[in-house]
């Protein structure tokens, strides 16, 4: 059974735009190129057919005609031949003689005469001395050749032969014809071929316009205008829309590549299909998100019921490609009449409710409030400000002193970020901002900023106290990071901190997704830093499941430090994590002490470490260094005491 880890929040705002615009001017992209490309190649087809067609025959024509041509010049030479060779015999003889005339009307004139010619022989004249003749009137064009007989120095008449070419020019028609009706079949074929294909695209496109490739369900424009429809139509009742997103997705697509992702969403398709009604509308709007449009006879009753259904259609694993993939829902949901009657304000409200839900609760379901969107404004307010903050350099880091509570000898220290707001002057908790970095991304770039801070800080520390070290907070967003040894590594080598100056704290969050989070862990212990568990118990992770981690401390959370002076049984609870971690060699850090007898208790306990109030608030680094290290400048560093201000003095 697969256990998703934390989603890496995107901006939605962001991601759904990029979405659209990308996936229209690609469709458009795609149609215009095919366009093309088919236009073209029946273009080219259309222009070979054409050329064939003229030159076939004319080539036909042109090389029977050279080469009749050369046979009538030949022929001809070959029979004066004759005839002179004849006369050289008898040289008394004269071309007229009749007893020439058996021989060359036989052997010379007629031999082999064509059909379409005449072949004669003339006197020195000019007259016609014999003359074969076959057609009357030789048909154009024609080939002629006149041969003069020479005997002796002297010409004694010529030999003629005028053949008629016409039949080749009936035959060069024929092939026309022929290739005419071949090309005009051919063009009509590729035309239709062509007409097919681009109708293909066209429709291809449509559809790429109306549905999602992938699951075949309609897609945004689709569900806009259908929303707008029966908005139009409803006469009573109501018409719902539930924005609809899968839990943790990108997990599933980074873990076991998009194959698997795009089975899950098809079987999710179908699961919501199944928890609908024939004529209810079912979409896909982008990425994990899909849509259901639907009218509604019994408003909130209905909504609840379908909601439900689809909770527990979701709530058996899917089965894909030999996977089987635990995947939840988070359901907005808005309706018309009561939040509005324009079908894409109803998509934003039901989309803030799917939202707002989301950073507070996945896996369930929520109608919209108006209060939703406030808290989206004046979290997209905040967000835009502490761009502003991280631009004009207004965090800024406090540190809290960390003890050793047997001698109460100050260690090291936790660096606590703070933002000085510039346009009220307040100092910002983290807990009023810290989210929304993790949220925008942006905690990314600051605790870069932090961790390099934080290392400027030690370094000059360490110059007064060798063994002091620092405690940087990192969240899961940032710990999950790609990349995120190597930058710890840089900023430890460009800064020249040792590795043992810095202590990463870490939450349990991290160890959502156990396998990623040891390996990034046992990097992050391979450059020598080391790892506290930060907030123990308030995750979900057992001691037994942190045999596994590299953790080096554990801190304690402070709500089990202000409960256990209550009753024995919370502070067993403190005594059992303190067994426990002490078993897995780690060494025990309480948060939170606030009083003296916490402290007294802690170290009846066992527990070797610890901050809180009762030592120090966190302060900025001028006065930490008054306090913790200036004073300490050529003295032995062993007993620090800062009681805050109002908070009682500790026992012993
Ligand atoms: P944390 O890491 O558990 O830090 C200890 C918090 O407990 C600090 O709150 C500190 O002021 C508070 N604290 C210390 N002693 C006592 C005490 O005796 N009683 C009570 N009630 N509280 C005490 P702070 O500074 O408001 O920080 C809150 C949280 O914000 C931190 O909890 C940490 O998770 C987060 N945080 C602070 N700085 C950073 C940072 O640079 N990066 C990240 N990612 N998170 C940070
Ligand atoms: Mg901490
Ligand atoms: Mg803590």
């Amino acid at each position: 059974m697969f256990e998703l880890a934390p989603i890496r929040k995107c901006d939605k705002l962001d991601k759904d735009c990029g979405y659209l615009v990308f996936s229209d001017a690609t469709t458009k992209m795609t149609y215009l190129r095919k366009f093309t490309f088919t236009s073209l190649v029946s273009g080219l087809a259309m222009l070979l057919l054409a050329i064939a067609t003229i030159s076939l025959p004319a080539m036909y024509l042109l090389v029977h005609m050279e080469y009749q041509h050369g046979q009538v010049d030949s022929e001809s030479a070959v029979n004066a031949g004759f005839i002179t060779d004849v006369l050289d015999d008898h040289p008394d003889r004269l071309i007229t003689d009749p007893a020439l005339e058996r021989f060359v009307k036989e052997d010379v004139v007629f031999n082999d005469a064509d059909e379409h010619e005449t072949r004669a022989i003339l006197a020195a004249d000019g007259k016609t001395v014999f003359a074969k003749t076959t057609e009357e009137t030789l048909a154009w064009p024609i080939a002629s050749k006149q041969t003069p007989i020479i005997v002796d120095g002297e010409t004694k008449g010529y030999y003629v032969i005028t053949r008629s070419l016409a039949h080749l020019l009936h035959k060069a028609a024929q092939i026309f014809l022929v290739t005419l009706v071949g090309s005009v079949l051919m063009a009509y074929l590729l035309h239709r071929f062509v007409l097919r294909r681009l109708r293909l695209v066209e429709e291809d496109q449509s559809r790429n316009a109306k549905f999602d490739s992938l699951t075949g369900l309609p897609n945004r424009n689709e569900a806009i205008k259908e929303l707008q429809r029966r908005i139009a139509n409803s006469k009573q009742g109501v018409t719902a829309v539930f924005f609809i997103d899968l839990d943790k997705f990108k997990m599933v697509n980074d873990s076991y590549g998009h194959a698997v992702g795009d089975e899950v969403m098809k079987a999710s398709a179908s699961r919501l299909r199944s928890t609908i009604r024939p004529g209810d509308f079912l979409g896909r709007l982008s990425g994990a998100e899909f849509i259901i449009v639907l009218s509604l006879s019994d408003g909130e009753a209905g909504i609840q019921r379908i909601s439900e259904a689809i909770g527990k259609a979701f709530s058996f694993s899917h089965q894909c490609l030999g996977y089987e993939i635990a995947i939840t829902t988070t359901l907005g949901i808005a309706m018309a009449p009561e939040h509005g009657n324009q079908a894409e304000q109803l998509m934003r409200l039901a989309d803030t409710a799917m939202y707002s839900l989301k950073a507070t609760r996945p896996g369930g379901w929520k109608i919209y409030e108006p209060a939703m969107s406030e808290k989206i404004e004046r979290e997209l307010r905040l967000r835009a400000k502490l761009k502003q903050a991280l631009q004009r350099d207004e965090f800024e880091l406090h540190y809290q002193p960390l003890l050793h509570l047997d001698d109460n000898q100050t260690i090291g220290a936790e660096a606590l970020i703070r933002w000085r707001d510039s346009d009220t002057g307040r100092l910002v908790p983290p807990h009023d901002f810290i989210s929304e970095l993790e949220l925008s991304g942006m905690i990314v770039p600051v605790g870069e900023w932090v961790l390099r801070t934080a290392c400027k800080q030690v370094v000059l520390w360490r110059k007064t106290l060798p063994d002091f070290y620092i405690a940087v907070n990192v969240s899961a967003r940032q710990f999950m990071e790609d990349g995120f040894v190597d930058l710890v590594a840089r900023i430890l080598r460009e800064e020249k901190v040792a590795p043992d100056a810095i202590e990463i704290e870490l939450t349990e969050s991290i160890l959502l997704d156990d396998e990623v989070a040891i390996r990034i862990l046992v990097g992050l212990k391979k450059i020598g830093v080391t790892l506290s568990l930060d907030d123990f118990g308030t995750g979900f992770s057992s001691l037994g499941r942190l045999a596994s981690m590299p953790f080096d401390v554990i801190k304690i959370d402070h709500q089990f430090i202000a409960q256990m002076n209550e009753g024995e049984r919370e502070r067993s609870v403190v005594l059992s994590i303190i067994a426990l971690s002490h078993g897995l060699g780690m060494t025990v850090l309480a948060e939170g002490i606030e009083t003296a007898t916490q402290r007294h208790a802690l170290v009846e306990l066992g527990c070797e470490r610890g901050q809180g109030f009762l030592f120090s608030r966190p302060i900025p680094a001028e006065a930490f260094s008054t306090s913790y290290i200036g004073c300490n400048r050529g003295a032995e560093p062993k007993y620090q005491w800062m009681p805050s201000p109002g908070l009682p003095q500790p026992r012993g």
